[in-house]
């Protein structure tokens, strides 16, 4: 058995009970896992401060001094000691409230002592509560070299003597133990190539660092391995899935996609709508199973892309579906792909939770004998009724709003896998693609089609209402539309109906009619209703449009111009920019207006500060992901499965693109890893990913 198996109940200074709670309180149960337990900080204690020299109280400081007075004050619960403590510039105060008499008899008074702890500030004085002391005589004969490891632990364990200095303790240790079991892994070849610390020197530097140079290099060593496993892991995942999982060939373009482009489509593709095209019909030509990602900004045009693929499938004598996150966006692409497909005679049909049980019947019967050729829905899609002839194509629209299974149980509309395109409402991060989506193919759609004025943004803040009604009024009077969003969270939303309903009432009075008309969709209305609503402002029959988040996703009315979110401070960045990116499709010059309380929390000043300075959603996604962290970012369980300790999305992209860079190029020269240098490193992986599920294999 390997060493780093051995239970952590064995490992001296543990014992069956504290293992266990080690077990419970921190996941730790085996050699490896306590190895893996990171230090989450370092104290520099090559450092000493003169007391007159201290100026802040956050930091732990470390002095050497005299021990005075020790005075017993209190009585009862209320009882705590106090003993006078110098150095040649001065003399603060130490105190204790608990452990008062086993202190005092321990502390010697008069002697030299290394004190180390935070001090806290009363009545302008300074004062260590609870310091560590050491006499200096002891501290000169073990003294602590460089950077002392501070380890997290939980009330409980520290209950049980297991606080972050004792397992701090318990790392001294385990590491001797492991010297020989931490054998290098990596190729001679790939250490130098990208000049990485061996593993052993990396794992000994990162609990007991020698200074900070050293610890910084055992840390991108280690951040490189954590990113490389992962690497492989998708890597792996997406060979395999090329090498084992047929598509259907679309050999053939046809009179439905030649028609379309020659006849109907109504601009000209811009050069990454037609590189992306040109990705998609590669993969659908070849036989082999496509499994892409298509990121793009807000308004890049993907829908048409989207349906270009899908004629695609037509012309080979497939079906093809669009799956929408949500019933507005459903419909809107079933508009507006309805009109683009009329002159070609396809036979198109939208299926949502409010389909009748008629309509619903039909679809279901044509689809299965293959009359219909395009489904657009939403996640009434995937529901185990819906049986198609012969699905080839699966588009899914704005992806992170699916769960990973929604999007599985696509897959099994077939004898083989329909192709599966998903497109990403706002662009991810770089750092986020390659991993959450390393296994997939990407395509990016970084053009904007021409002609688009950059849409002007500005922050304004409450008290400027009336000029921002005024300008609303300019605009209006211009022939355009505008709209005006609240926001709604679930934790408050009696609270947020009721903001929504006085900020109609107050446009209402603001706008009246004849020569204003408001529409408003929001969450309690049915989906009829909403529809309703949607549709007399895409028809321009009403002019101001007031709504929750609802119309976040998608709505595409080129005429609309304004768009005022109201307390936009509660907005994240992502949703920010899918709201503003509603205006700003047609030829006017549009307007997007943060209006907020002045009450800002710095990150919302952040995110306000940036959607004034860029409209460019890449951009934005990347300041997304410093603010809320990757995790939040994907909404999804999905990035918790990213297993990295120690690296970080956020913060080292750069170790990561070597890493990925590194796996390819292993994978490319030995796909097997079956050459005599990649044997350990083989050996490695397979323990690594043994246990792991296969999460990631569908899109
Ligand atoms: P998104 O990428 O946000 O889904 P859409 O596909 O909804 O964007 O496209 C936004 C708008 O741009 C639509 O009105 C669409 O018709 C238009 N559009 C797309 N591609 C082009 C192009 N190449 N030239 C001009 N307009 C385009
Ligand atoms: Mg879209």
């Amino acid at each position: 058995m390997n060493l780093l198996e051995t239970s952590i109940e064995y490992l001296k200074g543990v014992g069956p009970k504290r293992g266990q709670l080690l077990k419970k309180e921190l996941g730790l149960s085996n050699y490896s896992d306590l190895l893996h337990f990171f230090p989450f900080r370092y104290v520099d204690r090559s450092h000493f401060h003169k007391i007159n020299g201290l100026i802040s109280a956050t930091t732990e400081v470390q002095i050497v001094g005299t021990l005075g007075v020790i005075k017993e004050q209190g009585a009862g619960p209320k009882k705590r000691l106090t003993a006078q403590f110098s150095d040649e510039t001065g003399s603060v105060e130490l105190i204790w409230f608990k452990g008062v008499k086993w202190v005092k008899d321990s502390l010697k008074i008069g002697s030299t002592y290394v004190l180390y702890g935070k001090p806290s500030v009363y009545q302008n004085r300074f004062n260590f509560p609870h310091p560590e002391l050491e006499l200096l005589n002891d501290f000169k004969a073990n003294p602590i070299n460089g950077l002392q490891p501070v380890y997290p632990s939980t009330e409980r364990l520290s209950n049980q003597g297991l606080n972050g200095k004792a397992i701090g303790k318990l790392l001294k240790n385990l590491l001797p133990q492991l010297q020989n079991t931490l054998q290098e892994y990596l190729p001679d070849y790939l250490i130098k190539k990208y000049r990485l610390k061996g593993c052993r020197e990396a794992y000994n530097q990162v609990h007991f660092p020698a200074n900070i140079e050293e610890l910084e290099k055992a840390q991108r060593r280690l951040k490189f391995d954590e990113f490389l496993f992962l690497q492989f892991e998708l890597l792996q995942q997406k060979q395999l899935h090329r090498e084992t999982i047929k598509g259907f060939a679309f050999k053939n373009l046809g009179s439905y996609f030649n028609d379309f482009y020659k006849q109907v489509l109504p601009f000209t593709l811009t050069g990454a709508q037609q590189r992306v095209l040109k990705e998609i019909r590669k993969d659908l030509r070849q036989g082999i199973h496509m499994n892409r990602l298509v990121q793009g900004d807000v308004g890049s045009g993907k829908t048409i892309v989207a349906l270009m693929a899908m004629l695609m499938a037509l012309d080979n004598n497939f079906q093809a579906c669009l799956m929408a996150p949500t019933e507005i966006l459903a419909n809107q692409h079933f508009s507006s792909l309805k009109e683009l497909t009329q002159p070609l005679g396809v036979e198109i049909a939208l299926l949502t939770g409010s389909t009748k049980s008629a309509e619903r019947r039909k679809i279901h019967e044509q689809l299965e004998n293959g009359t219909l050729k395009i489904l657009i829905g939403t996640h009434a899609l995937i529901e185990d009724k819906v049986k198609f002839k012969n699905l080839g194509l699966a588009v899914v629209d704005e992806q992170h709003k699916f769960g990973v299974a929604q999007r599985a149980s696509l897959w099994k509309k077939n004898s083989l896998p329909p192709h599966i395109l998903v497109m990403t409402a706002t662009p991810i991060p770089r750092t986020l693609a390659m991993s959450v989506y390393g296994h997939l193919d990407i395509s990016v759609i970084d053009e904007l089609p021409p002609g688009r004025k950059e849409i002007e943004t500005h922050h304004r803040y409450d008290s400027s209402r009336l000029q921002v009604f005024g300008f609303m009024k300019q605009q209006i009077e211009l022939g355009r539309q505008v709209y005006v969003v609240y926001p709604l969270i679930e934790e408050s939303e009696k609270m947020d109906y009721k903001d929504l309903m006085d900020g109609y009432e107050s446009i209402e009075r603001a706008f009246p009619k004849p020569n204003c008309q408001i529409s408003i969709v929001h969450g309690r209305m049915t989906a009829e209703a909403k529809e309703i609503e949607m549709q007399r402002f895409v028809k321009g029959q009403t002019q101001i449009m007031v709504a929750t988040t609802v119309i976040e996703v998608g709505v595409n009315v080129p005429n609309a111009s304004i768009m005022v979110i109201e307390s936009s401070e509660r907005f994240g960045l992502s949703q920010l920019h899918q709201l503003r990116g509603r205006v700003g499709r047609g030829a006017e010059q549009s307007y997007c207006i943060l209006m907020s309380s002045y009450k800002l929390s710095a990150n919302a000043k952040t995110r306000l500060k940036t959607m004034v300075e860029t409209n460019d959603g890449f951009k934005i996604s990347e300041v997304d992901m410093k603010l809320r962290g990757p995790g939040d970012l994907m909404g999804t369980r999905q990035s918790g499965d990213l297993n990295l300790k120690l690296a970080s999305l956020v913060l080292d992209g750069a170790i990561l693109e070597q890493a990925r860079l590194c796996v390819q190029k292993i994978l490319n020269n030995d796909p097997q890893l079956a050459l005599m240098p990649h044997q350990p490193l083989k050996r490695k992986l397979q323990e690594k990913l043994a246990d792991k599920t296969q999460w990631g294999k569908i899109s």
